[in-house]
């Protein structure tokens, strides 16, 4: 599925019934109707059917846990940080949701593909929910949950679409078949400045060893800069997708994940969708 690389902002509307309208904000309400007029531009033509709301709470769902594992990899990382580890182990983290919170460990494929070495682990506390560290010593080997997931990484990364000279981070999102979704995304790398785009989800079998779908999301990476946006008059952002007929989980976690998060609109052929602050998804038309 693959968009139609278009991105805009929507601007503040201010009602023009209130006869006080200033020709600055005429404007900005002339930009708001435009964006609308481009989404509904954008659904026409080849109408699709419109997924059904359990889809949409599901595609929410997966984009919220895309946010929390990034949230968790970073207090982990923080956390681990005291032992001093070579860059290359904190390159490599797996991160799982449990039961009692999340878990994230640091370490490496062994080289005959057999088992995830774990030298370093950042745990969250059911409780606070704050993260406490632990070192290995020596390192323990893991043959399971984790050395399936690093092995789909490795595998995920060989076979997306990657831009040359640009970092990608790794999602794995378990499912309940035993098989694993692993996401590829660009990295964002400079304060408030978010990408959205560029990024693609492979179904993994649950051994790792298998790709058993792959599925690009969007084609094209903007970067965001959310921090200039906060100080202009965009209260949103908006996107079409020119063949995806609904929103992309990493949709929902590009507005999750920011410091303060702004709706996204998105134009697809079934319809117009908001992406509200919260992750929640409204189908508009
Ligand atoms: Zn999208």
């Amino acid at each position: 599925m693959v968009w139609g690389d278009k991105r805009w902002y929507i601007v503040r509307p201010v009602s023009f019934w209130n006869g006080s309208c200033s020709l600055r904000e005429m404007r900005a309400s002339f930009k708001f109707f435009l964006v609308v007029a481009v989404l509904a531009a954008c659904a026409g033509g080849h109408a699709q059917q419109a997924p059904p709301d359990s889809d949409l709470a599901s595609i929410t769902a997966r984009g919220r846990f895309l946010a929390e594992y990034e949230r968790s990899a970073w207090y982990a990382t923080d956390v681990v940080l005291k032992f001093r580890p070579n860059q290359d182990v904190m390159m490599k983290f797996i991160a799982r949701k449990t039961d009692t919170g999340w878990l994230v460990a640091f370490g490496n494929l062994d080289e005959a593909n057999g088992a995830f070495v774990i030298s370093f682990e950042g745990v969250q506390d059911p409780a606070s929910g704050k993260f406490s560290a632990k070192a290995f010593e020596p390192p323990l080997r893991d043959t399971g949950f984790f050395l399936a997931a690093a092995r789909g990484i490795e595998l995920a990364r060989q076979n997306a679409a990657l831009q040359k000279g640009r970092p990608y981070s790794t999602f794995v999102l378990p499912l309940d078949s035993g098989e694993f979704y692993v996401y590829v995304l660009p990295t964002q790398t400079v304060f408030d400045l978010y990408p959205l785009g560029g990024d693609e989800r492979l179904l993994i079998s649950a051994d790792g060893l298998k790709v058993l779908a792959r599925e690009p999301l969007h084609r094209t990476i903007h970067d965001i800069n959310l921090e200039a946006v906060s100080t202009s008059d965009a209260i949103a952002g908006i996107h079409s997708h020119a063949v995806a007929d609904e929103p992309e989980d990493t949709d929902v976690f590009f507005v999750v994940r920011q410091k303060n998060p702004a709706p996204e609109f998105v134009g697809t052929k079934s319809g117009t969708y908001e992406i509200k602050a919260d992750g929640s998804i409204l189908r508009m038309k």
